[in-house]
C-alpha cells in the first residue's frame, strides 16, 4: 500500500472533494448574496470523480469527504457515494452538508455506502440562524441530525462558525444539547477569504475564548486520532457529546495538515489558502490515465508548501470557501 509524504514529513490519508460550488444558503460569511454560475467549466461528472478517486486511494488516501458548495444539490450525489464506496482502498466517505436535505435523503445515502457526516448549524436558536444562512430550515437540519444519529454513523459531527457577536453567547444553550447527543461540536474559528475581509474584522474571534470556558468548566481534551480533522477535541464525563475548536490562527495549525483538496472543476490544491491550484482534468478522461495520474499527484505533492500565511491576511486565490470546498 503507498502513502504519501510530503517534504515537510506530512502524509495523507485524507481528501477534500468538491461536488459543486453552487450552494442554496447565503451565508453572511460565505456567500451573502447567494452563489451565480459564472460560466467556467462544469463540475466533474461522476465518471470524473470516480476515476479521480480511484488515483487519490491508490495513493493510499482513505478518507474521502464530499463537500462543496452544498454537495446535496447535486442530483447525482447517490451515484458518486456508492462509486466512492466501490473503491478498493476508501475506508470512510464522509459528507459535509448544510443538512436542509438530510430527512429526505438520508436514508439513500447510507445505503450507498456513506459512514460519517459533518452537518452545519451556526446556531441553535431558530431566527438566528435564519439571519445567519438566509434561510429557515433550521427544523430540517435539526430533524436530520437526529435522524443519522439514529442511524449508526460512524461519525456525526457538527460545523458551528464562532462569530462575535452574532452566536458567541450560545456556549450554555450547546452544552446542554450536548448532554445526551453522542456527537461532536466543533467551533470553527472564521477565516478571512477574499471577499469577506470587513465582515472578518467585525465578527472574527478566536476559538481560545471557547477553550478558556470549557476548561473552566471541566472539560478535557481528547486523544488525536491518525485520521483526524484539525480540530482540538474536548469532552466531558456528564456529556455523552465532546467539543471540537478549530483554530486555523493558532501556531503550528498545519503541521497536522493531513489533506488534500480538489475543487468541483477538478483542480488540486494543495492548500486551502494557497495560491495556485493544478488542473487534473486532462487525466481524469479515461480509466486508463489512473497512472499517469497518481504520479501527476505525487510529483505535485512536492510543492506543497509548510503552511498558510493566513495570519498575514493573505488569503491566496480563495474568494470564498464554497469556491474550494470547505
Ligand atoms: N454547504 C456545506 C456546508 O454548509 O457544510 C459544505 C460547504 S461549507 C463551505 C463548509 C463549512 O465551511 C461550513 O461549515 C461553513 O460554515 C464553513 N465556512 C464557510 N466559510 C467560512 C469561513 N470564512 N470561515 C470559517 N468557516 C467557513
Amino acid at each position: 500500500m503507498q502513502t504519501l509524504v510530503d517534504r515537510h514529513g506530512r502524509t495523507f490519508p485524507y481528501l477534500r472533494l468538491s461536488l459543486t460550488e453552487a450552494c442554496n444558503y447565503r451565508c453572511s460569511y460565505c456567500l451573502p448574496d447567494g452563489w451565480r454560475a459564472d460560466g467556467g467549466p462544469r463540475f466533474l461528472d461522476a465518471d470524473e470523480v470516480r476515476r479521480l478517486v480511484s488515483a487519490f486511494a491508490g495513493l493510499g488516501m482513505w478518507k474521502i469527504r464530499l463537500t462543496g458548495g452544498e454537495p446535496s444539490l447535486r442530483k447525482d450525489l447517490t451515484a458518486i457515494i456508492a462509486a466512492v464506496a466501490a473503491t478498493p482502498g476508501v475506508r470512510k466517505i464522509a459528507l459535509t452538508t448544510n443538512g436542509c436535505r438530510l430527512p429526505r435523503h438520508l436514508p439513500r445515502w447510507r445505503a450507498a455506502g456513506l459512514t460519517a457526516l459533518n452537518i452545519s448549524l451556526d446556531s441553535l436558536d431558530r431566527e438566528r440562524f435564519r439571519a445567519i444562512t438566509g434561510r429557515d430550515h433550521h427544523d430540517d437540519v435539526l430533524a436530520g441530525v437526529d435522524q443519522a444519529l439514529a442511524m449508526g454513523f460512524e461519525a456525526v459531527k457538527l460545523n458551528a462558525v464562532l462569530l462575535r457577536d452574532i452566536n458567541d453567547d450560545e456556549l450554555p444553550r450547546w452544552l446542554d444539547w450536548l448532554r445526551d447527543r453522542p456527537l461532536a461540536l466543533r467551533f470553527i474559528e472564521l477565516m478571512r477569504t477574499g471577499d469577506n475581509g470587513e465582515y472578518f474584522e467585525r465578527h472574527h474571534l478566536g476559538a481560545d475564548v471557547i477553550e478558556d470556558r470549557l476548561r473552566a468548566a471541566g472539560w478535557t481534551p481528547c486523544p488525536r486520532a491518525p485520521d483526524a480533522g484539525p480540530a482540538r477535541e474536548y469532552s466531558h464525563p456528564d456529556y455523552a457529546g465532546r467539543i471540537g475548536l478549530i483554530a486555523p490562527y493558532s501556531k503550528d495549525f498545519c503541521v497536522g495538515c493531513n489533506r488534500l483538496r480538489v475543487t468541483a472543476r477538478g483542480d488540486l490544491r494543495l492548500c486551502l489558502f494557497g495560491d495556485f491550484g493544478v488542473p487534473l482534468r486532462p487525466l481524469l478522461r479515461e480509466d486508463g490515465q489512473r497512472d499517469e495520474l497518481m504520479q501527476r499527484i505525487r510529483a505535485l505533492l512536492g510543492h506543497k508548501a509548510a503552511g498558510h500565511f493566513l495570519h498575514e491576511g493573505k488569503t491566496g486565490i480563495t474568494p470564498h470557501l464554497a469556491s474550494v470546498g470547505g
